[in-house]
């Protein structure tokens, strides 16, 4: 048995070496970097196609390697390797691939698959500490895991959520992450203690609000431009054991907008919602999509009749949730009773559902796995996602959701506001220059069926005109997971903080190796040291397309 043992273990070090060894024919720094995890090479392997695709379905391509970390230091030991080199190569980290636009793809370099660690169990568990609450997890974490971990084994919760949980750590912290818990807590961003990094110089570093805390702000909302987190402190509550999933009908908008700015107003824990959200219902479709397993035969209405009663040809809907343990059924009762009061939705459009608190966390997974069962999953998404300030949202409204959309949406378009001052200004984050502003999200799937209106092309072409509209509009919006393509427009985005995000780059990136995917900086191969390269992003090293 031993014997067998030893023999497994030197061949397993032999298909690493002679891996590393073909990587490295091109990059000789790759030669001696004692990687604990795998590095593959070959691009016809399941590993090096499985990373060449993401969630938008619009963008492939191959990296040159991929690399399934067992630790930070296998992150740290790659992305060394890569500044070093004389030759350069680029790292992206991965989390789960659910960017639309390639943002975690590179080609020439390595792609570090933060979720698909070398093995299981090879990277750090989760490590909750009960007297501080808070959970330390791996950057590659998915959500579902950290939050079966915390309710299973202690009873906690992380406060701020997506409204899907098949993300990593990592990817959601590095763009925000946000749900209908953000009026209330924040972004996820706003809800982390500290990270540990590794720079773009190959650097493990911890960061926090007190050490190394620019680094720590840079990272957060930074589009994984200045390090990859590998480690992760998310604070935590009491988990909830129940929640009541409570949505109504509006047909006016300004009703609509002005009931979701009262709630993410109210300040005090027991009288407010949990969650507050909101959807536009512009045709039909909006029932059977992949984030309405809400509705169902017994708690259904029909959109066709409430449209012609209200004379109108866009319904919105508020969707709200208040949580509560079995205990408190009676408490909970009387506070939405008093709640719902205060809003002015349509008579007799009130629907409720009360579900496990882990259920309703977990809401789109189930959609997903229904329509992954009916091929619908894996197709072309031209997702959309915007922040627009609340002086604009009836602009917005009146442009878009009952202009330019034309009674078709192809997908859930959420609407919901959040309080700016929940945000760090610190932060990389760039948002419009108001105190309340509203993510509104155009979650779209595109099918190639003949019916123009579905296709990639068209939908691709009605995003495009909802910014132009916006342009024109002067509606000073941002996009959330940003695409651009010019020099132009990333400044344009990053408005007075793009300053700062090239100063942090040149600090913490010198090379401009990390996320080239996004497409922001193009790596400078012909430099090795950093001195010069101030110089460089200033003249000549961005991404223009
Ligand atoms: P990836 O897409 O793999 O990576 C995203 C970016 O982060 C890339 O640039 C990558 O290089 C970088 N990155 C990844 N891991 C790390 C790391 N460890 N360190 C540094 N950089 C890293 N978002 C919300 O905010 N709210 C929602 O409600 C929400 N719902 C969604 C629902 C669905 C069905 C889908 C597909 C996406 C949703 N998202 C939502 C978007 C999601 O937050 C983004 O797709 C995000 O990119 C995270 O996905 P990911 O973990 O797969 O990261």
């Amino acid at each position: 048995m031993a014997k067998q043992n030893i023999l497994l273990l030197l061949l397993s070090f032999f298909i690493i070496v002679s891996i590393t060894n073909a990587l490295t024919t091109n990059h000789s720094d790759l030669l001696c970097l004692g990687i604990d995890g795998s590095l593959t090479a070959t691009a016809a392997a399941a590993a090096v196609k499985s990373v060449s695709t993401d969630f938008g379905g619009m963008t492939s391509i191959q990296p040159m390697a991929v690399l399934h970390p067992s630790s930070a230091t296998d992150v740290a030991r790659i992305v060394k390797a890569a500044y070093e080199s004389a030759d350069g190569f680029t790292v992206s980290a991965r989390g789960h691939g659910h960017s639309i636009n390639g943002q975690a793809m590179t080609e020439d370099g390595v792609v570090v698959d933060m979720a698909a660690p070398a093995a299981a169990g090879m990277t750090p568990a989760p490590e909750v500490s009960e007297e501080f609450m808070f959970v330390d997890v791996w950057g590659g974490q998915m959500w579902i895991d950290v939050l079966m971990f915390c309710v299973d084994g202690y009873g906690l919760a992380p406060k701020s959520w997506t409204d899907y949980l098949y993300l990593t750590v990592g990817g959601t912290l590095s763009n925000g992450g946000i749900s209908g818990q953000a009026f209330s807590f924040g972004p996820q961003i706003s809800n982390v203690l500290e990270l540990d990094v590794v720079t773009g110089k190959g650097e493990l570093l911890t960061c926090s609000e007190e050490i190394n805390s620019e680094l720590f702000h840079a990272v957060l909302g930074g589009l994984g431009q200045f390090g990859i987190i590998t480690r992760a402190r998310i604070s935590l509550q009491p988990a909830p054991q129940r929640v009541r999933w409570i949505r109504v009908l509006y047909s006016d908008f300004s009703v609509f907008t002005h009931d979701q700015e009262y709630l993410i107003s109210l300040e005090s824990n027991y009288k407010k919602f949990d969650y507050v959200e909101g959807f536009v219902i512009v045709d039909q479709t909006v029932i059977n999509n992949w984030r309405s397993s809400f509705f169902s035969s017994s708690n259904s209405f029909d959109i066709i009749s409430i449209k012609a009663k209200a004379n109108v040809g866009v319904l919105y809907c508020l969707e709200l949730t208040k949580n509560y343990n079995d205990n408190d059924i009676d408490i909970v009762d009387q506070e939405v009773d008093e709640l719902m009061k205060k809003l002015n939705f349509i008579p007799d459009t009130i629907f409720t559902m009360e579900l496990d608190y882990i259920d309703f966390l977990d809401r789109v997974h189930k959609s997903e796995l229904k329509l992954r069962s009916m091929g619908l999953w894996d197709v072309p998404h031209p997702w959309l996602n915007i922040f627009v300030p609340k002086s604009k949202i009836g602009d917005f409204d009146n442009g878009v959701f009952k202009g330019i959309l034309g009674n078709n949406s192809n997908g859930p378009i959420l609407i919901y506001p959040m309080n700016k001052d929940k945000w760090d200004k610190r932060t990389s984050m760039v948002l419009p220059n108001e105190d309340v502003f509203y993510l509104v999200a155009f979650l779209r799937s595109a099918f190639n069926n003949g019916d123009e209106t579905q296709s990639l092309e068209f939908l691709s072409n009605q995003n495009n005109q909802i910014l132009k509209f916006c342009d024109d509009a002067g509606i000073e919006h941002k996009q959330y997971f940003p695409h651009y393509v010019t020099q132009e427009e990333w400044k344009r985005h990053f408005g007075e903080k793009w300053t700062q995000f090239i100063q942090r780059k040149v600090e913490f990136d010198p090379r401009s190796i990390l996320a080239t995917g996004q497409r922001i900086f193009k790596p400078d191969f012909t430099k090795c040291l950093a001195s010069s390269l101030m110089d460089s992003h200033k003249d000549h090293s961005y991404f223009t397309i």
